[in-house]
């Protein structure tokens, strides 16, 4: 029988994999501003007002909220998921957040008999819309094979990769990789426009040759038509940098490479561009990194 499901946290990720759901599911929404919320529920997805609300009427709740903060925010306190879990109910959570609080969330939820399990995506917001995510997943495997179902009508690429921690660790990971890739990217793409070449070629060549990546074929995109609007945020790009960097510092291993990533991301979020798209590092460049 099917199960009931619930949705927190609406944003560019969360809106379009929750209305995945609801394609073939029933849905219970939340989000902090209502007015999204609202949206979806035009559609035909159940309405909540709180993230306890969602835990009264689900099984399964799915989260994609921003950070650590956001996630302790519709987890704890009256109002919160927790409150109101119990028995066999999954919280599954899209957000990318550090290990360390997905070990405690998920030590908290299994004493009430409820079990957590982190499933962090990539494939940024094009992959949420077309529903091509890759969602790595950490969880037991008997609740993996529960949500497996359910996570394939968000994702093209689903992979169990270890118990309830592993799906963070492993995304924080991935993300260190692809941060400095922008970088590279970044310096590269200034470096070539300075030289005199233009966008067509170094499109043309760097997208096939051995500088291909997906940053590489994002940020042109992005150049060419000046755009802003944030796909993956200055912010959240910062965020998973700083995660990166602390499961570094936890473990004791040095990543001088993610170091250098992180101050020149800290700086020019300190410049204020924290709510537009990662790409706003090369778009700012002629005026802000000169
Ligand atoms: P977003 O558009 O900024 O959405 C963030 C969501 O979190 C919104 O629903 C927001 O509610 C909610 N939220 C933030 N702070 C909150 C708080 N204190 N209490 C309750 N809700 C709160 O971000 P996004 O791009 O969808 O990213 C969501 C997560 O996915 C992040 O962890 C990000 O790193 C990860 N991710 C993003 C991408 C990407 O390309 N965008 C790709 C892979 C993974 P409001 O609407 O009320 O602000």
């Amino acid at each position: 029988m099917a199960e009931r499901l619930g949705f927190i946290g609406l944003g560019i990720m969360g809106y379009p994999m929750a209305a995945h759901l609801l394609e073939h599911h029933p849905v219970t929404v939340y989000n902090r501003s209502v007015e999204k919320a609202k949206q979806l529920a035009a559609k035909g997805a159940q309405l909540a007002y709180s993230p306890r609300q969602v835990a009264e009427a689900s099984e399964i709740i799915f989260v994609m909220v921003s950070d650590d903060h956001a996630l302790k925010s519709v987890m704890e306190g009256g109002d919160g998921v927790i409150s109101a879990i119990g028995p066999d109910q999954i919280i599954v959570d899209h957000s990318t957040v550090s290990v360390s609080l997905t070990e405690i969330l998920g030590a908290t939820v299994a004493a009430k008999g409820a079990r957590w399990c982190d499933a962090p995506v990539t494939g940024g917001d094009v992959g949420a819309k077309n529903a091509t995510l890759t969602i790595m997943v950490g969880a037991d495997p008997e609740i993996y094979r529960r949500i497996e179902p359910y996570l394939t009508l968000m994702g093209k690429l689903v992979l169990h990769v270890g118990p309830t921690g592993k799906g963070q660790a492993l995304k924080v990971v991935s993300n260190l990789v692809s941060a400095m890739n922008l970088m590279a990217a970044a310096e590269g793409i200034r470096l070539g426009l300075e030289a005199g070449l233009s966008l067509d070629a170094l499109e043309a060549v760097m997208t096939h040759g051995s500088a291909q990546s997906f940053e590489v074929t994002k940020i042109v995109d992005r150049v060419r038509r000046q755009d802003f609007n944030p796909g993956f945020s200055v912010a959240n790009r910062l965020k998973d940098l700083d995660l990166a960097l602390a499961l570094a510092d936890n473990l004791g291993f040095s990543a001088p490479l993610g170091a250098a990533a992180q101050s020149l991301f800290a700086a020019h979020k300190a410049l204020g561009f924290q709510s537009e798209d990662e790409s706003s590092y090369v778009l700012r460049w002629p005026e802000f990194h000169d």
